[in-house]
């Protein structure tokens, strides 16, 4: 089965933490944290809609700079969301430059920042066509874990403890719709953007009986054009499975509660990425510097019964030893699961 969502270490692990989530059949991303982004290209980037932040340590956020470059000057509305005092945090960046010109761009660029303070979410909004200063009032919702829901998928966190608020994060589809490749085969059909509205009008569950226009251009540029009713066409090109839940755990002390909660989380992810810093004989050190160790990362893979466990956002001490910290990590793993 294709998953629909494709995510990937941004950089190697250990170089600035971070995820990029790419939709499959969309135009679309999302982006856990944001520390040096220069190996995505533009065209990457531009995806992105929804960016959430684990907590404000540079490795997490310097790439903060490098994605607002890109989105000046473009029609666009970007969420970031953050741990408590990420509102002032996005606003002292923005500060730092000179905004003098902008009002003379045509297009206005629009960041939509949320920030989880205990158990509310507060939210500001920013303008580039007024400098960036906040725009409105600060608003607020309650928090209970999740911080954004679509038709297709929720994303939640949890807050665990890193000497600061950081937080976990979990991508969950609500069930996953895979395209059978031979089926559109059969019906002569292409894939294209056409599969989005597909796949949104089963996320909506409208009526079967209901007609789907497909239009597209075939090699010689002739435009063609079909109809389906929504349930046939299902039938035809459509497995429906159990969607996919992706979490994502960087950075945390490895102190009970934290790895209760990271379990909670985690628990039954298809694939589990977590920061492995230090190897478990340097307890000491995670300890100290409020990481885990890569046994405890393992530890919490096996008892969240993870399927797959990236360990990730290796200390530097261990350059060439990247094979020592997978392997402590997969162990544990193996060892519980
Ligand atoms: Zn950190
Ligand atoms: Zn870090």
């Amino acid at each position: 089965m294709t998953p629909s969502f494709h995510p990937r270490l941004i950089n190697d692990r250990f170089s600035d933490p971070g995820l990029f989530i790419q939709f499959l059949f969309e135009r679309r991303a999302l982006l856990f944290d944001l520390g040096d982004l220069s190996p995505l290209s533009a065209r990457d980037l531009l995806k992105v809609t929804h960016v959430f932040v684990t907590h404000t340590h540079m490795d997490h956020f310097i790439g903060f700079d490098s994605l607002l470059r890109l989105l000046i000057g473009r029609d666009k509305e970007i969420h970031l969301f953050g741990p408590s005092d990420f509102i002032q945090k996005v606003q002292a960046k923005l500060s730092a430059y000179n905004w003098n010109l902008i009002e003379n761009y045509e297009d206005t660029l629009s960041l939509k920042i949320a920030e989880i303070q205990g158990e509310k979410l507060l939210m500001q909004g920013f303008n580039s066509s007024n400098r960036f200063e906040p725009a409105g009032d600060l608003r607020e919702r309650p928090f209970d874990g999740n911080l954004l829901s679509e038709k297709s998928f929720s994303v939640d966190a949890a807050i665990l403890d890193h000497k600061t608020d950081c937080i976990g994060l979990c991508l969950k589809e609500n069930f996953s719709i895979n395209i059978m490749k031979e089926g559109l085969k059969e019906l002569g059909l292409p894939v294209g953007p056409w599969l989005r509205e597909f796949k949104e009008a089963i996320y909506e569950g409208r009526n079967p009986a209901q007609t789907l226009r497909i239009v597209w251009h075939d090699k010689d540029m002739v435009t063609r054009e079909r109809c389906f009713a929504l349930g046939e066409l299902k039938e035809r090109i459509a497995r429906i499975s159990p969607g996919q839940k992706i979490t994502y755990i960087t950075d945390m002390i490895g102190s009970p509660e934290n790895i209760e909660k990271a379990v909670n989380l985690a628990l039954d992810s298809n694939r589990l990425f977590v920061e492995s810093s230090f190897l478990d004989k340097e307890r000491d050190v995670a300890r100290r510097k409020y990481h885990l160790t890569a046994r405890e990362a393992g530890l919490i893979a096996a008892k969240a019964k993870v399927k797959e466990l990236t360990p990730f956002h290796f200390s530097p001490r261990y350059f060439g030893r990247e094979n020592e910290l997978i392997q402590e990590a997969m162990t544990a793993f193996r060892s519980e699961s």
